[in-house]
Formats: C-alpha cells, sequence, structure tokens
C-alpha cells in the first residue's frame, strides 16, 4: 500500500491541489492520497484565514466521491505548529505496513532545509515533486547535507501546469470576483454560506 500524504493549509483547497493530486496518484502509484490539512502552519507569517475546522470542511467536500482521496485531521487535533515529520511518524503509527509518499509542491522544495529535522522526512517517506508555475528550478546540491543523494530519491512528478493558488481565491472572494472553476462548487457555496475570506 502506497499512501501519498499532502499536508497544506487549504486554504481554501483549490483545482490546483487537485489536479495534482489525481495525477501524482496515477504517476507515483499511490493507492491513496491524504490531505492533511495544517492546524498551525509554523512557516506563515501570518495564521490561516479560515479556521481549521473550515479548511477541513472544505477539503471534505471537495474531495467527496473520489475513492482515492481521504483526509487526515492528525495535524488539525493536534495543538502547536504542524511540523512535517511528525506527521509522518503519526502517520506512519496510524499505517505501519505503508510507504509514505510525500507530496511536495515544487515552490515548498526549495526550504526544505529550513524545516524541522528535515533528514527525519526524508528516512519517513519517498518525496514526489509536483511541478508548480513559478518555482524556481531545484537545487539537488543544497538538499545533500540533510537528503543524500536527492538526485535519485526526489521524484520529479509530470503534474500540468496549474497557475491557481489559495491565496488568489481569497483575493478574489474579497474583491467580490467569481471563484467559479478555480474550485469545487460545493467548496464555493461553502465559502458563501460561511461568508469566509470577505473582509
Ligand atoms: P497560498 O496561496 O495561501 O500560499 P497554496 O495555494 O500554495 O496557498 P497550500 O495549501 O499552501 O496552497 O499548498 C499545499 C500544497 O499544495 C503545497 O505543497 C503547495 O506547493 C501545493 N500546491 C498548491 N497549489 C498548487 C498548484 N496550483 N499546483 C501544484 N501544487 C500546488
Amino acid at each position: 500500500m502506497r499512501i501519498g500524504v499532502f499536508g497544506g493549509t487549504f486554504d481554501p483547497i483549490h483545482l490546483g491541489h487537485l489536479i495534482a493530486a489525481e495525477l501524482a496518484a496515477e504517476l507515483a502509484a499511490l493507492d491513496q492520497v491524504l490531505f492533511v490539512p495544517a492546524g498551525q502552519p509554523w512557516h506563515r507569517p501570518r495564521p490561516p484565514a479560515a479556521s481549521a475546522r473550515d479548511r477541513l470542511a472544505m477539503v471534505q467536500l471537495a474531495i467527496a466521491g473520489n475513492p482515492r482521496f481521504g483526509v487526515s485531521t492528525v495535524d488539525v487535533e493536534r495543538e502547536g505548529p504542524t511540523y512535517t515529520d511528525e506527521t509522518l511518524l503519526a502517520l506512519q503509527g496510524r499505517y505501519p505496513t505503508a510507504r509514505l509518499v510525500l507530496l511536495l509542491g515544487q515552490d515548498l522544495l526549495a526550504h526544505l532545509g529550513s524545516w524541522h529535522r528535515p533528514e527525519r522526512v526524508g528516512e519517513l517517506a519517498e518525496i514526489a515533486v509536483l511541478a508548480r508555475p513559478g518555482s524556481p528550478p531545484i537545487d539537488f546540491a543544497s538538499l545533500e547535507p540533510f537528503l543524500p543523494r536527492a538526485r535519485e530519491r526526489i521524484r520529479c512528478l509530470a503534474t500540468p501546469l496549474i497557475a491557481i493558488s489559495a491565496t488568489l481565491i481569497r483575493e478574489r472572494v474579497r474583491a467580490g470576483r467569481s471563484i467559479r472553476y478555480l474550485t469545487p462548487e460545493a467548496v464555493i457555496s461553502y465559502i458563501a454560506a460561511q461568508g469566509l475570506y470577505r473582509a
């Protein structure tokens, strides 16, 4: 059993996440992709705009009906900042026989060295990278100190380049603009019903 672990703030989840996860499942031969919304993302200057409860609800709405997709609440249930090595450890405890594959947008990979115990991340999971427009090229040499043989071990997945971000969605909602087709209808309805991202 190979489980893709797709962590994120998901503030909100959007089609960029969903398309990348679906194609990554094929490309990296994943039986399941687990979306793991962060509680308090440690690397962000500001807390998420929406509560953990709302972000989790939107992930659940977005993935409903896809048998390969699931959601894990390990991070939203945990107090304190969300560190990826701890997330992976918790998931390993939960799925002891599974091979974990960490799915990372290419924009995030450049920061891996500044993560909490990055060498543990590489021990606990395979790393697969999702292509993302505007990301810097991967500097394998800079990853070597904590991820030996980085070039062989990091798998770059040729997922389509989709220039959608949660920031774009939040900005458009705030400006009263359409977010149709940027995220599933059910998420759009939830954002409207809860009045998220308006202020
Ligand atoms: P924000 O705009 O608020 O920074 P985001 O759109 O980057 O948010 P996150 O929830 O922070 O969304 O991203 C979770 C993961 O999904 C990260 O690994 C990120 O790189 C990846 N990701 C987000 N959007 C895309 C996209 N359009 N294509 C590929 N990967 C993406």
